[in-house]
């Protein structure tokens, strides 16, 4: 484990590169902040492009020589599956520190690190089981065949919601499939990084095989992003800066997965079991405090149940629990920075000036119980029209917009009247409308009849301006490799060189 040094009250987390626990060659540092008590409580190293050219070169020699290049993939295998082991005996420690960092529910983060370990067992398990194909050739004296190799140093960045299930989706993927990774997690969350990585170094894997480089998205990460010796990025945050990382990717040809935001529409019909659609719909957009890309931030109701929906949905948030989110009890935590919290209250007053009607919340609690935190009431809009901000602009906040609809054709206009596809989520008792609707989706996913469910087995990723590419299921793993095709002549001839073969 990472061994502390504490600095007046604030402690000190180091990155790790070659197996070496280091800090920024300049010794600058970035505070981390609680959200919960509004201030500060540890530092992480604030990393320049020299730290970052440190981490990629010991990446790039760990996968280029020495004993990461010699394992055999069932020995990869092994390495995550007793990887997976550590993951689960430590998985309270860094739940908690995940609460503490970015002040989501324990209730969500200790599930989270408790699931963790299954992408590293399922991966390890696929690890050998990637086969090439001989192919079945038209020219009869060639033998052909396919492998799948590993592309290098994979850049990871990450973003604060969920620092180490999103890193893990791309991590347990692309060590299995024979890289090397340089992870960048977000500035506002990097500590359960830091502690994470210590759990390969116990587990056996080799030095140099997974690094980790803090800092600024605009320093350490724009570095990383556009290091020549990087051979993919895989990223997950906003679309702004995904962006950016395609841009910075370009002059080198990089692959780049990018896991973006959303807007996405949770429909219910009026043939839906009422009770379980609003518990989805609560589910949607106020676990995490709305803070998940997947956040079921439009609620589409058809009108004929509208008012009932409305009526159910206000009774379960108005009495949803804030608090400490380090309680287990706690229902609703506070959002993760000063910044995101002042952009939440600046979109409910752009939906109040639109004409969006307050049914809920629309401030910042006055309860002094909750101090210093940096917390928004769970806030419900009506009478949404889809041209508003409120229901365009991604908020990742407890920011719910409800829109009514009359016909199902209506309501798949508007679900996919959005530049985002990630999710959606749709409520109905009939089979038909269910596998009509899901059809006509624009998104990744598409949930019916539940919201929020994620596996290690499931391919995860957006249509349009939410993503490119895929993590989770074995389809993944083909994110972190490439095809070579070999071809070997079994009958030399000294036929026309000047003509293709
Ligand atoms: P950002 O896009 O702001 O940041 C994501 C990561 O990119 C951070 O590590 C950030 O560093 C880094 N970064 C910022 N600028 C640059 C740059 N110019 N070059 C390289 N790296 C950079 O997202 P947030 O952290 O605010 O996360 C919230 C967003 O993530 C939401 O849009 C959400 O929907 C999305 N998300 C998507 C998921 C998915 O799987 N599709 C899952 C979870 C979240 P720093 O923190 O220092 O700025």
């Amino acid at each position: 484990m990472e061994t502390d040094t504490t600095k007046g009250k604030l402690v000190d987390y180091r990155n790790l590169v070659n197996a070496r626990r280091v800090a920024a060659g300049d010794d600058r540092w970035i505070d981390s902040y609680d959200p919960y008590r509004g201030e500060p409580w540890a530092r992480v190293p604030r990393c320049t492009s020299a730290d970052v050219d440190a981490a990629v070169a010991a990446a790039k020699a760990a996968f280029r020589s020495g004993p990461w290049r010699g394992l055999t993939p069932t020995d990869r295998g092994k390495l995550l599956v007793r990887l997976a082991g550590l993951i689960e005996a430590n998985a309270e420690r860094l739940g908690q520190l995940e609460t503490r960092d970015n002040g989501k529910l324990i209730a969500e983060m200790g599930a989270q690190t408790r699931y963790l370990a299954e992408w590293y067992r399922y991966f390890g398990g696929l690890a050998d089981k990637i086969e090439g194909s001989v192919l079945p050739m038209d020219k009869p004296s060639n033998f052909t065949f396919t492998r799948h190799e590993a592309l290098g140093v994979v850049a990871m960045i990450t973003a604060w919601n969920s620092p180490l299930l999103l890193l893990s989706w791309k991590l347990a993927a692309a060590l299995a499939a024979g890289n090397t990774a340089v992870i960048k997690p977000s500035e506002h969350a990097s500590v359960s990084t830091l502690e994470f990585v210590a759990l390969f170094e116990e587990a056996g894997f080799p030095p140099g095989v997974v690094n980790t480089v803090t800092g600024f998205g605009p320093e350490a990460g724009s570095a990383l992003a556009s290091h020549p010796d990087v051979a993919k990025v895989a990223f997950t945050g906003g679309d702004f800066t995904g962006q950016k990382i395609y841009e910075a990717g370009a002059p080198t040809l990089k692959h780049v997965s990018l896991e973006l935001g959303g807007k996405s529409p949770n429909i219910v019909f009026d043939d839906a079991n009422l009770d379980a659609a609003v518990a989805g719909a609560v589910s949607g957009i106020f676990a995490a405090t709305g803070q998940t890309c997947i956040a079921g931030s439009r609620l589409l109701v058809q009108r004929t149940v509208h008012d009932r929906v409305l009526d159910k949905l206000i009774a379960i948030a108005a009495t949803a629990k804030m608090g400490n989110p380090a309680e287990s009890t706690t229902q609703i935590g506070p959002v993760t920075t000063r910044a995101q919290h002042a952009r939440i209250l600046e979109m409910i007053a752009a939906a109040k000036a639109e004409g969006a009607r307050c049914v809920l919340g629309g401030g910042v609690p006055s309860d002094p119980a909750l101090g210093a935190g940096w917390f928004v009431q769970p806030t419900i809009f009506s009478g949404v029209v889809n041209t508003m901000r409120v229901a365009r602009e991604e908020i990742f906040g407890p920011v719910l917009s409800v829109i009514a609809f009359d016909t199902e054709e209506e309501a798949i206009a508007i679900a996919n009247d959005s530049v985002y596809g990630l999710a959606s989520g749709i409520w109905t008792g009939d089979i038909g409308r269910a596998l009509r609707v899901s059809s006509a989706m624009e998104s990744g996913t598409v949930w019916v009849n539940t919201y929020r469910a994620v596996s290690f087995m499931a391919p995860f990723g957006g249509y349009k301006r939410s993503g490119i590419g895929r993590e989770s299921g074995q389809e993944s793993i083909y994110e972190f490799l490439q095809t070579k095709t070999v071809w070997i002549e079994t009958n030399l001839s000294t036929a026309n060189p000047f003509a293709l073969r």
